[in-house]
């Protein structure tokens, strides 16, 4: 045994961290007493630490299986990086590596072996003996039950017997039980302690939008994300390839990744992506596992994910390094349809549909999505989040009794068919050649919502569905029926709410990188930091995380001990890099205190670069910001009474249509959508705000 070790003090010289995370410390202790254990913890949680702690302390060699050969590299670089003697061993290597790494065994050289489970075999005669830990990472691979399923873990199921006085920990983020209880049983650790950390994932923005222009609202997303590394995912791989396209005319740094690229492409794609030459990456599902990038800042579902598991874990790859990251979902109605019609194609359909449905709900959600999504993993909090668009911006509701009534009154009328795109037709009183071959134009109810905007009235009709009133039948080509709810709706007059649909954009979380903006210094760090990657092909994220650099942005080091409190700096980088980096801090201060404070008022950068004679779309370009805050910004100038002339923008003329369509709507509190759509969407936003403006000043 070990004279007890002080875990703290090894995670501050080889990580640079203060602290450990919830659970963390109670895990380290449980394997260093040499007890089995399956750790249960999200992605991104810092399962990582918690084997190679333990590692560092015990007097053996930790052997790390870990299913992806193209990561172990990185892995091993890392540890390398903070100054643990580490080193992997798979099949893809020659066959000098491996008797070097063979030969590292047998002197006890090493502190960690990460190997794959193929080549586990190879390497048990000189394992004999020398081991202190098996840590057994993504553990689910050994069930079928999981979702990524790899034969060679079963071989794992040996090492209990071979190794009898080894420990044995096998970690993974997967939180369904049976899977949890297949790891036990096949690794042969039946008594093993589970440590399952909470799910809840604080530092992700949650929000779901209605999945309509989605490329624009894309577009609008990602205007203030510049430099930022995020993930787009898709359904299908032409999807994959036209956002690709359309974001590259952009501008931005951009590639596709599906199934259908050759293995070549796809770990060119990936080490693009690792290495921060590309920014953006547009995925089917098969894009992620394992990628242990830090800075993955925004994730996007362009399409409804198929569970609520593959929603989590695809939106976990985003903030792991602990920062603020932006998860935005996109809902359609249409992606319902098709994941329903994949279900339909194969086995266990009835899981799959009920998945499908909790996917749904949380996609619909009202109130905190937090609370939803951590429900499905049997958490339970009971306070809003704070950290979601419904906290953010609650969405409020009005008596929709009469509105749900037409909607029940025609499909009973008729006679519970069709679908949801006949019914609207008929509601909206539509002409379509096959409405009137029907007669539907005929019944009491044709026309009844036709002053309920197409988009609107889905979404309302959708909340219907959600509260049970009306139900589709998807294996009878989606027609709709009404529930016992809706008979008492038409027939007793009950009530029902409905939440009112966006009038306004709903608030973006807080920018993360505004103040970083203004000083300068995380780019300069961030140069320094891809310069030295380059030198030493290795990730960036090796060299320091984000994390590290925004830490030195704030406490702005002077000296090597300073650098010392930087979160992410252990001894082997303070030695390694603390110079460098030193020295850029120096020169940005001395810099600063030269000249005074140049911010400034963001309208009077507009101002100024107006002034330059610059176009709207070009300052937009210039600023990264969208042509519509530039308009916002024009309103202000002239507000505080620069003399900016709005009437080149808006017309005299415009500016009286839309004051009189003002009135005859009866708008109050200045409500721009109903303007909006009573122009056929013909008048931008812009537009309308700056005539309305003009119109109250005259
Ligand atoms: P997982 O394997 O659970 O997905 P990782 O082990 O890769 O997560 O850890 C995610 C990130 O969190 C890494 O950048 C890691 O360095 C960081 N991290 C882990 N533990 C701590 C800690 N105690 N303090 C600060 N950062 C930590
Ligand atoms: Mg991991
Ligand atoms: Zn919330």
């Amino acid at each position: 045994m070990l004279t007890q070790p002080n875990i703290l003090s090894l995670l501050q010289k080889y990580f640079g961290y203060s602290s450990f995370r919830a659970q963390q410390e109670d895990i380290i202790q449980h394997i260093l007493e040499q007890k089995d254990g399956l750790i249960i913890m999200p992605t991104g949680g810092g399962k990582s630490i918690c084997f190679q702690i333990p590692a560092l302390a015990f007097t053996g060699m930790t052997v790390v299986v870990s299913p992806l050969i193209a990561l172990m590299k990185d892995q091993v670089d890392g540890l390398k990086a903070n100054g643990i003697s580490a080193g992997f061993f798979n099949s893809s290597q020659a066959a000098e590596t491996q008797n070097s790494i063979l030969k590292g065994i047998t002197e006890q050289k090493l502190k960690l072996l990460y190997v794959a489970p193929e080549s586990l075999d190879t390497l048990k005669p000189y394992l004999k003996d020398k081991v202190a830990l098996f840590a057994i990472d993504e553990a689910h691979c050994i069930s079928s039950w999981g979702h990524d399923f790899r034969p060679a873990y079963i071989r794992l199921g040996a090492l209990k017997e071979e190794f009898p006085d080894t420990p044995i920990a096998a970690f993974t983020a997967t939180a369904d039980q049976a899977t949890q209880q297949d790891i036990l049983e096949q690794l042969k650790i039946k008594h093993a302690k589970k440590f399952i950390s909470s799910f809840d994932r604080k530092n992700l923005y949650l929000e779901v939008r209605p999945g309509i222009k989605r490329i624009q609202q894309i577009f609008s997303f990602l205007r203030d994300k510049k430099d930022q590394s995020g993930i787009i995912y898709c359904l299908s791989r032409k999807s994959t390839e036209m956002l690709t396209e359309k974001l590259k005319q952009k501008g931005y740094k951009v590639m596709a990744y599906h199934a259908g690229l050759e293995a070549q492409k796809r770990s060119e794609v990936q080490e693009a992506f690792l290495g921060d030459s590309i920014d953006i990456v547009v995925a089917t599902i098969a894009f992620g596992m394992g990628i242990d990038k830090s800075n993955v800042r925004w994730v996007i579902h362009y399409n409804l994910p198929k569970n609520i598991e593959s929603y989590y874990q695809e939106i976990g790859r985003s903030g792991r390094d602990g920062l603020p990251a932006n998860t935005l979902l996109f809902y359609s109605y249409a992606d319902v349809v098709q994941l329903r019609k994949f279900i339909d194609n194969s086995s266990n359909q009835d899981v799959q549909i009920a998945k499908l449905n909790r996917m749904q709900q949380f996609a619909e959600a009202l109130s905190c999505r937090r609370i939803a999504l951590l429900n499905y993993f049997g958490e339970h909090i009971s306070e809003g989040c704070g950290n979601c668009d419904n906290c953010n911006t609650p969405p409020q509701f009005f008596d929709g009794t009469i509105l749900t009534q037409k909607v029940c009154s025609a499909i009973y009328r008729l006679k519970e068919n069709e679908n949801l795109s006949v019914l609207m037709d008929v509601l909206r009183g539509s002409a379509k050649a096959e409405i009137y071959d029907k007669g539907y134009n005929k019944i009491k109810t044709y026309g009844a919502a036709r002053d309920v905007p197409w988009l609107d009235l889905q979404q309302f009709i959708i909340q219907m569905v959600n509260q049970g009133i009306i139900n589709i039948y998807f294996h009878e080509n989606n027609r709709l029926v009404l529930t016992p709810l809706a008979h008492e709706i038409l027939f007793k007059a009950k009530k029902v709410k409905l939440a009112k649909l966006d009038t306004k954009p709903k608030e973006e979380p807080k920018q993360i990188f505004e103040d970083s903006e203004v000083t300068g210094l995380f780019e300069k760090l961030r140069a320094l930091r891809t310069e030295i990657a380059k030198q030493e092909n290795v990730p960036p994220y090796i060299i320091f995380s984000d994390a590290a650099l925004k830490d030195m942005e704030v406490k702005l080091p002077k000296d090597s001990k300073e650098f010392l409190d930087v979160n992410g700096v252990g001894d082997t980088k303070n030695k390694k890099y603390g110079r460098q980096f030193l020295a850029v801090i120096k020169t940005f201060l001395a810099e600063k205190t030269k000249k005074p404070s140049t911010k400034k008022a963001t309208e009077l950068k507009t101002l100024d670069l107006l002034k330059d004679g610059l176009s709207i779309d070009e300052i937009a370009e210039h600023r990264a910001l969208s042509s519509t805050t530039i308009y916002g910004h024009l309103i202000k100038l002239h507000q505080s009474g620069q003399n900016i002339n709005l009437y080149t923008f808006v017309t005299k003329d415009e500016v009286a249509t839309i004051a009189k369509a003002t009135e005859s709507l009866a708008i109050e509190n200045k409500a721009m959508k109903p303007i909006f759509e009573h122009f056929d969407e013909k008048i931008p936003y812009w537009k309308i705000r700056m005539a309305l403006y003009l119109k109250e000043t005259e």
